[in-house]
């Protein structure tokens, strides 16, 4: 799952507007900035096999140490207390929502990926498969997508037109992207792919705190 994840972020930031949007955006693919990471060191292995799923190319044999539900669980308790302590102490509350935008990771990825999330180390794979439905797992990552965004949009007020206009812009600039990953030519190399996802991160991590400085939310509890 690609864009979808973002739907998490925004419900999120509708629901505590005190967690920086930026924040939220890089904390519901933290699991996938650390394989685009593993990826290019070598620790965690995936190939291109155009074909091994309807909509999305990547044979994703290797990935322990992101994509384990033991070491999802593991990234989120350690992004509770990252937040909740540093770099000053912040509710419980908070923290435990920013960790459950990691854990969304995990579960978003179950409905999509094909058996290649393992519970533990690298046995026990599962993986709902909807990449085999490319219409309806496109489907699903615009309802997430835009089903967040509403939320957040209905809690927050456009200050200017870029705050009112920008949000939809970057929602449709993300379908694009993403109809692109699902029918364009696959990736020339695991290593191409790793960095486009990367760049992708910062970038709509970037974006979407900009057009958020361009609106208002009601209320700020920390
Ligand atoms: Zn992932």
């Amino acid at each position: 799952m690609f864009i979808g994840h973002y739907g998490p972020s925004f419900a999120l930031k509708a629901i505590r507007p005190a967690i920086p949007l930026w924040l939220l955006f890089i904390a519901v693919q933290l699991v996938d900035i650390g394989w685009a990471l593993l990826v290019l060191l070598g620790v965690e292995r995936v190939r291109i096999v155009p074909g091994i799923t309807a909509s999305n190319p990547l044979d994703l044999y290797y990935m322990p140490y992101t994509h384990s539900l033991a070491a999802v669980a593991l990234w989120s308790t350690v992004a509770i207390i990252l937040w909740k302590f540093l770099p000053r102490s912040r509710t419980w509350s908070a923290a435990a929502l920013v960790g459950l935008a990691v854990f969304s990771h995990w579960l978003l990825d179950l409905l999509v990926h094909g058996p290649d999330l393992p519970v533990y180390d690298d046995t026990m794979k599962v993986g709902l498969g909807l990449w085999n439905y490319p219409a309806i797992a496109l489907l699903l990552e615009v309802v997430l997508l835009f089903g967040g965004m509403a939320m957040y949009m209905r809690r927050t007020t456009a200050i200017n037109a870029i705050g009112r206009f920008g949000p939809p812009i970057l929602g449709i600039t993300m379908i694009a992207v993403q109809c692109y990953l699902f029918f364009g030519p696959p990736p020339t190399s695991p290593a191409a792919a790793a960095i486009s996802a990367l760049v992708s991160y910062v970038v709509f991590a970037a974006v979407a705190q900009w057009l958020d400085r361009q609106r208002r939310s009601a209320t700020v509890q920390p």
